[in-house]
């Protein structure tokens, strides 16, 4: 296969769980260099758990997972990251520490010394958080927060960032502010892999995987998606 046409990154059968509970079942999913891909799933359907072991949280109890190529499997989340893949929880922030530091916290993955420079670019994109660099994250809005977490996650220069329902907890304005951060993202050459349940980010994707019960039901283009009819029904209430 010619370089150009290897995914970024592959995971292949991908079986995970806690305990005695296995949650992922044979998980195929890929994603290709400058590629935006949604896994969409509802509430427990095992989003979280996916992402979680691609970036090395949990361990993969079956399968594999290579990040431009390279076995990554069996590797430590930080060596993951190094290799530009950075994973962007839920939470996204540490609320105690202020804007600028959890900037620098996202810059620490990359081991630079001096993260200045990347703050500075990362204020020029986001001129917002500039204002309140030094005020705590806690007492910035949901959205704000949001974007704090992109630039966090972005100050570690990934080639891949895997992003944790960037939907959650922000009002219908606040998701469409981050649809357009997002839509501004995928000019930048960066993948991404959005985990979600709000069929908005459609939007933005370029391929989609429909997770169901730990298992992947459809894959393919959104409008392979959105021509499939039991799946029309089920994410948009379409007969
Ligand atoms: P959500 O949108 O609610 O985050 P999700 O698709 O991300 O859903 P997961 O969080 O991966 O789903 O959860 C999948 C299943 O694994 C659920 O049944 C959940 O209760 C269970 N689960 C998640 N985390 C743990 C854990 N730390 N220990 C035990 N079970 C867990």
């Amino acid at each position: 296969m010619p370089p150009e046409a290897a995914p970024l990154l592959q995971a292949a059968g991908v079986d995970a769980g806690y305990g005695t509970m296995q949650v992922l079942w044979g998980v195929d999913l890929d994603v290709r260099a400058g590629e935006t891909v949604l896994l969409l799933g509802a509430n427990g359907a095992g989003k979280t758990t996916f992402l979680k072991s691609l970036v090395g949280l949990i361990e993969a109890r079956r399968g594999s997972i290579t990040l431009g190529g390279e076995d990554v499997t069996r590797m430590r989340s930080s060596d993951r990251m190094r290799l530009g893949m950075t994973y962007m929880s839920e939470l996204a922030v540490f609320p105690d520490l202020s804007i600028e530091e959890n900037i620098r916290v996202g810059a620490q993955a990359l081991g630079h010394a001096d993260s200045g420079a990347r703050v500075e670019e990362l204020y020029g994109v986001f001129p917002a958080l500039r204002d309140k660099r030094r005020a705590p994250a806690s007492s910035l809005s949901g959205g704000q927060r949001k974007m704090l977490g992109i630039a966090k996650a972005l100050a570690a220069e990934p080639r891949l960032l895997v992003m944790d329902e960037p939907s959650a907890g922000l009002s219908p304005l606040f998701v469409k502010e981050v649809i357009r951060i997002l839509s501004d993202l995928r000019g930048r050459g960066l993948a991404l892999l959005i985990a979600e349940q709000n069929i908005g980010f459609l939007e933005v994707a370029t391929r989609v995987f429909v997770l169901e019960g730990g298992r992947i039901r459809f894959s393919g283009t959104v409008a392979e998606m959105t021509d499939n009819e039991a799946l029309r029904r089920a994410y948009f209430g379409l007969k």
